[in-house]
């Protein structure tokens, strides 16, 4: 998505450690205009599909996915927890990933009236590097029996095998910006690709 991949050029910056920091308009300061353009990206890429819910990881996911939710006739938006909380009642699915900018290990933690057996999920993150977000989430919803209709990223990093292993594994992933390499020295960021209907 063009729109997407002259943002990070503009206003991404690369970090030491092949992090690239969006926090001016994607996971700190939001740009809502965006997001709503990214939302209708995805309802594109995904037209056709029964989406009965979103379903996300905080923090960073959930802004996106609450804007793409009114690109898929205002669906609720399901965001995983990472942290335990007196307010977190019921009984939970409960995985646990390891956290590539934390560099620890977290629970992913979704209350099991939240997710249904047979109900159909596109699954929104922020970030695909290594995939372990994502193998919680598609844990999570595999325990709970929902059927993943397919995954929207905004920004994958391909060359981390994250994208490669859960593609293999059968999901149709659909990633706005696909990042093929980094320089920090630089600030160089290349892109694969947009799809030619952009
Ligand atoms: P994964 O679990 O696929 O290795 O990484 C995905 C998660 O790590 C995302 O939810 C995102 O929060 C974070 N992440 C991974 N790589 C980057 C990066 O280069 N920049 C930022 N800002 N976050 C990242």
């Amino acid at each position: 998505m063009k729109l997407l991949e002259d943002r990070i050029r503009r206003d991404g910056t690369v970090k030491p450690g092949n992090v690239l920091k969006v926090d001016a308009f994607l996971n700190h300061q939001c740009d809502v205009a965006l997001f709503d353009a990214m939302g209708a990206e995805w309802a594109r890429l995904f037209a056709g599909k029964r989406v009965d819910k979103i379903v996300t990881i905080e923090a960073s996911g959930i802004g996106i996915a609450c804007i793409a939710a009114r690109h898929f006739g205002n669906v609720p938006v399901v965001f995983a927890k990472k942290t335990q909380s007196i307010n977190l009642d019921g009984d939970q699915y409960v995985s646990s990933i390891y956290s590539f900018t934390k560099q620890r290990e977290y629970p992913v933690i979704v209350a099991k009236r939240f997710l249904s057996t047979g109900e159909h999920v596109l699954l929104i993150d922020d970030f695909l590097a290594n995939g372990n977000a994502l193998h919680g989430l598609i844990d999570i919803c595999n325990h709970a029996g929902a059927v993943i209709e397919g995954i929207g990223i905004a920004i994958e990093k391909g060359f981390q095998d994250g994208g490669r292993k859960i593609r293999e594994a059968g999901y149709d992933i659909r990633s706005l910006a696909i990042v093929t390499a980094m320089d920090a020295r630089t600030g160089t960021v290349d892109f694969a690709r947009s799809e030619p209907t952009d």
